[in-house]
């Protein structure tokens, strides 16, 4: 076939009848040997790049990639095309003697177009030695970015590919590819590649559709998801969070309210994992929670939002997760939770690394950060990051993300700036920021006072404003840079020259206040939704009513934070009561219709509009957990042997176990109260829980001066509340 008709070639290999952004041009250049960089984003049609000209020129391609399964989707998808399983292969140490001899067997025919292999089963010796005998046609190098320790996916063995590949043949062409290269990491790529003459190839990074948005993680994040998707029924999403534990359990909430959720991450099997992405590919599943593990290679055209839990550590990260919202050209929501405490959580999980890679994670972190407090059009941020102008007024997208749309409120803040950066010069640069805020707050701590820092003038100077408020424009002041980390002495703040300019010469400083988001939801937020007080005082009165008519104490008929749940909440439903805090089945049944009865009367009367899309169910204990201690209860097995089975302390166990009682589920422990408390001091703790006002533990220990322990008062309180509550 002649290289004038690529587009006769795109539609006989592949059916396409146009080329994607700059394919064809970079096709152009691979056919005629030259090497090439090309940076194109997710979605971007990038392998396209490599396997038109593969399958055109004479020889095989060597593609390397970091991942086996990358490998083999493609493999799949180039088998199906050609109707041959020979023209693609995959070549790594998983393979048997016999499948190994069939694919060099292969090359050697030149039926094989494209082998895809990992940089390390190139850097194989034999590998070397085959690859010298047969006729290589160039080289791709996918997920190029790998090479760099500037981007957020390093991979040690990527640097070695040029040695390596020199060994092979003289002047085979390289093809890098990449969907995200800072201008630092291309500099790289090109440098250990030894490409500096490459054609450069950029499609734009812009995505209009996409739609970005910053919210404050406060602890109701999960509630302010399921609202998410509640008002977004129906539709694909991706959820995205930091550690595995929390993929189960955010799953896990979404099941119980209702939402056809399944986790995903690297530490399930390699069945579950399958079947759960079919799923999400299939449509029986609408939201994926995953780590990063998931996603890579996953083409589903119209996942509609993509939510991260928690702030990634990169905008690299960020753009590329973001990047499998609405590859249809559709509505993409990326909405991202951001509190400042995760950003610490990783600095300090950074801080753990070897000094090297700590300036790099600091730096990455530190744009991440720039990012989710930015006040300027978010699509703008990302795409400078990226090396790229854009008109946020008339660009494509403009107006798509929180800040454009809802600009945030400003506020002059000029006087409190200069009051920081002062404080920070007189104090010679020593502190991180909570004591820079505790001099400003005038609170002590033993530092402050043996620094005796706590007898200077500018101590308790910044008290006009709260913590929060000072938290808030020391970051605002580091993404300005007025002030930096240092790194090496771990969160210490520095002044930058910048930041000494500005205390020989104040200027304006407008301080972006933090974003309230009411705006950007339609239903009014569960955040800030008040305790019904007067609702409160009636469920209080009914619980005491129940309570003599079963001659219990009333704690033990519902605890007092479940009647704060339900006058939050306005259960008016046996089915709701349910998902109310600490009330179980067990519970509801027992003493609950009297109370919906009166909430409902209540809603009625009093006209209230219940925040019914927002009635969030607890998993609570986990049912397995639940099950295996109930059974072993009943084989009377001692709790500490139960407890060390599961890998719990005895504190642990005591507060699951409390939380199953709790909520209405009898525990018969006695055998084992009776092993450790004597009849007198059961009849004592029995008579004065039947009299208490609380059934609070402190209480009881106060009550008892040191007649019993914090343990066995929490062990009768569970017997207690089983026998007589339940
Ligand atoms: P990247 O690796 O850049 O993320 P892919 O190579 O996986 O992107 O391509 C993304 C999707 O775009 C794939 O489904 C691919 O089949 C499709 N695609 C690529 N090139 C074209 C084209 N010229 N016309 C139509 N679809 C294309
Ligand atoms: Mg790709």
């Amino acid at each position: 076939m002649k290289e004038n008709s690529l587009p006769a070639a795109l539609q006989h290999y592949f059916g396409f009848s146009t080329f994607k952004g700059q394919q064809e041009a970079v096709i152009t250049e691979v056919m005629q040997n030259n090497n090439c960089f090309v940076i194109m984003p997710t979605g971007g049609g990038k392998s396209l790049c490599y396997q038109l000209p593969a399958l055109i020129k004479p020889g095989t391609a060597l593609v390397i990639s970091p991942l086996i399964a990358l490998m083999k989707n493609q493999v799949d998808v180039l088998r199906g095309l050609a109707a041959d399983p020979a023209i693609a292969h995959v070549l790594n140490s998983s393979l048997t003697k016999t499948e190994t001899e069939r694919v060099k067997t292969d090359i050697r025919n030149g039926v094989t177009k494209l082998l895809f292999v990992a940089p390390e089963s190139l850097a194989k010796e034999d590998n070397i030695a085959f690859l010298k005998t047969v006729p290589i046609s160039f080289l791709a190098i996918d997920e190029a970015h790998c090479i760099s320790e500037w981007g957020h996916d390093f991979r040690p063995d990527y640097r070695n590919i040029r040695p390596v590949i020199d060994k092979i043949a003289q002047n085979i062409p390289i093809v890098a590819l990449t969907a995200t290269a800072t201008e630092k990491v291309q500099e790289d790529i090109v440098k250990n590649l030894k490409i500096t003459d490459a054609k450069f190839f950029k499609d734009s990074f812009n995505r209009p559709n996409l739609f970005y948005e910053v919210r404050t993680k406060t602890d109701q994040v999960d509630v302010d998801i399921i609202k998410f998707i509640k008002q977004n029924e129906g539709k694909s999403g991706i959820i995205y969070c930091l550690s595995r534990k929390k993929v189960e359990e955010l799953a896990q909430t979404l099941q119980v309210n209702g939402i056809n959720a399944l986790p995903y991450h690297a530490g399930l099997d390699a069945k579950s994992r399958v079947n759960h992405q079919d799923q999400f590919l299939n449509e029986d599943c609408d939201v994926i929670v995953a780590t990063i593990a998931f996603g890579m290679g996953i083409d589903k055209p119209d996942v509609r939002f993509v939510i991260h839990h928690d702030i990634p550590k990169s905008i690299e990260s960020y753009y590329q997760e973001t990047g499998r919202a609405g590859r249809d050209g559709g509505e993409g929501h990326c909405l991202a939770f951001y509190s400042y405490k995760d950003i610490e959580k990783l600095e300090k999980f950074i801080s753990g690394k070897p000094v090297a890679e700590q300036e790099v994670g600091m730096a990455l972190l530190q744009e991440m950060v720039a990012y989710a407090e930015t006040s300027m059009s978010r699509r703008k941020f990302i795409l400078h990051y990226f090396g790229e102008a854009f008109d946020e007024k008339n660009g494509l997208g403009a107006n798509m993300d929180d800040n454009t749309r809802y600009p945030k409120e400003q506020q002059e803040a000029q006087d409190e700036l200069l009051t920081l950066l002062k404080v920070i010069a007189v104090t010679h640069n020593k502190y991180k920021s909570r004591e820079i805020v505790h001099l400003l707050m005038g609170t002590t701590n033993s530092q402050i006072i043996s620094h005796k820092t706590h007898e200077k003038p500018f101590f308790g100077s910044g008290k006009v404003q709260n913590e929060r408020y000072w938290m808030a424009l020391i970051r605002q002041a580091m993404v300005q840079g007025y002030l930096r980390k240092e790194i090496e002495s771990y969160g210490v703040l520095h002044l930058t020259s910048r930041g000494t300019d500005f205390i020989s010469s104040p200027k304006s400083f407008m301080m972006t206040l933090d974003h309230t988001h009411e705006a950007t939801v339609s239903s009014a937020p569960l955040k800030g939704a008040v305790l019904d007080k007067q609702l409160m005082q009636l469920l209080k009165a009914e619980r005491k009513k129940i309570a003599q008519q079963h001659e219990v104490p009333p704690y033990a008929v519902f605890q007092e934070n479940s009647l704060e749940d339900m006058a939050l909440k306005y259960p008016v439903k046996m089915e709701e009561l349910i998902t109310i805090n600490g009330v179980g089945e067990g519970k509801a049944k027992k003493f609950g219709a009297s109370f919906l009865h009166l909430i409902e009367q209540y809603v009625t009367e009093n006209d209230i509009t219940r925040p019914q899309d927002v009635l969030v169910k607890t998993t609570g204990v986990n049912s397995a957990l639940k099950l295996y201690l109930i059974q072993n209860i009943d084989r009377k097995l001692p709790l500490d042997d139960i407890a060390a089975a599961k890998g719990m302390d005895m504190n642990q166990l005591l507060t699951t176990m409390e939380t199953i009682v709790f909520a209405g589920t009898k525990l018969n422990i006695s055998y084992w109260i009776d092993e450790i408390l004597d009849e007198d001091d059961q009849e004592e703790l029995h008579d004065y829980f039947m009299e208490a006002d609380s059934d609070a533990v402190s209480a009881a220990l106060e009550a008892f001066d040191t007649d019993f322990d914090e343990e066995e008062i929490r062990l009768y309180r569970l017997k207690f509340f089983s026998e007589v509550a339940n």
